[in-house]
């Protein structure tokens, strides 16, 4: 139906990613706001079963195509224009997911609409929508109107709480046939895992983090030990990974990975926005700095201004202690 707000469904190996359900929490705020209803878009290929998680959303429009199976955003953002030009929604909201990272761009040119990247929040303002951006890193912030309809909504992570977009309803699913009649520009050859053995960081409660402040690979080990004794994994900044001191895997940030443990003890880290990016959703955030002015104390549930070489054994005995 013309008006209506759409969210697309995020997947990853058969799985809805946290970031489809911020995205459902936001868009329901938004369609409740202009009185529409909330569409959950789902594309992909013998998935149909992920539409009952989205109950969030009043209606599931499954579009189930062989060429949609794997996630590739040209392809991605043809289906979407399709049923797009089809149904006349008023706004799009797609997860910026590593996914699906460009199916928005490329929606928005294919459809001649405005395309938004890095948005925070979304509000029906004045009976408009209105978009609030994040620019270079979260330093500056814009407030933008799109003043075409569809407008493609880039979210990035942690709009909303993920569970608020979570429902034990079950949505009404629509098929949607896609046509994709036009040979894909771009195909998926093959996936490259990560390295056997390495953890999944966005799956820990606890991480400690280091940054440069740790001053060299061999102080590593003193971190290492502090997660040992917390139960928990250790990840950094991207100084740290770009020294070779830890592997890519385990950069936090914009250029790594997105993470919302229960606590995040960051040692050693200023606090930059790239690297905030990538954790300032976690539960508990703790800081070690020696500066008293380092901007992590600025996102910090606790900090503390002290030497974290000499803090982190201390803290790792401490907790080893208090276990017995
Ligand atoms: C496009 C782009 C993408 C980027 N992506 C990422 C990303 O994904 N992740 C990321 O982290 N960065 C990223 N960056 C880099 C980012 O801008 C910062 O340079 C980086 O986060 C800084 O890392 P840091 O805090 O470890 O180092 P620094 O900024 O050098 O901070 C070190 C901190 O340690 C403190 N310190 C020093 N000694 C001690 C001690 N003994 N005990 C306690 N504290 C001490 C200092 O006071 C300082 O605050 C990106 C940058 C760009 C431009």
């Amino acid at each position: 139906m013309a008006g209506n707000i759409w969210v697309v469904a995020d997947q990853w190996q058969g799985r809805l990613t946290d970031i489809t359900f911020e995205a459902l929490a936001l868009g329901r705020e938004v369609a409740d706001a202009f009185k529409v209803p909330l569409e959950a878009v789902l594309l992909g290929h013998g998935c149909a079963s992920l539409a009952e998680e989205l109950g969030c959303a009043d209606n599931v429009i499954y579009a189930e195509h062989p060429a949609l199976a794997e996630p590739v955003p040209e392809t991605h953002a043809r289906a979407l224009a399709e049923l797009a030009q089809q149904r006349q929604p008023r706004a799009i909201v797609i997860p910026a997911t590593n996914t699906n990272w460009g199916a928005n761009t490329l929606l928005a040119a294919q459809l001649g609409v405005p395309g938004l990247n890095f948005v925070v929040d979304l509000k029906a303002v004045d009976g408009a929508l209105e978009a609030r951006c994040v620019l270079y890193g979260g330093k500056i912030q814009v407030r933008v109107q799109p003043r075409k309809e569809p407008a493609v909504i880039g979210l990035w992570p942690g709009a909303r709480p993920a569970d608020q977009g979570r429902s034990e309803r079950k949505p009404s699913v629509e098929q949607a046939p896609v046509s994709l009649a036009a040979e894909p520009k771009v195909r998926l050859k093959r996936y490259i895992e990560p390295e056997a053995g390495e953890v999944d960081l966005t799956r820990q409660d606890i991480l400690v983090a280091v940054g440069r402040g740790i001053q060299s690979k061999d102080n590593l080990e003193l971190a290492e030990e502090l997660a040992r004794a917390l139960g928990g994994e250790i990840c950094g900044s991207r100084p740290v990974v770009d020294q070779g001191w830890l592997p890519l895997s385990r950069q936090i940030g914009k250029s790594g990975l997105t993470v919302k443990p229960k606590l995040y003890l960051a040692l050693g880290i200023s606090g930059a926005p790239e690297h905030v990016e990538g954790m300032k959703g976690s539960s508990l955030i703790v800081a070690v700095n020696t500066d008293p002015q380092a901007p992590i104390f600025n996102i910090a549930h606790y900090g503390v201004v002290a030497d974290a070489l000499e803090l982190a054994p201390a803290l790792a005995e401490a907790v080893r202690a208090r276990k017995g």
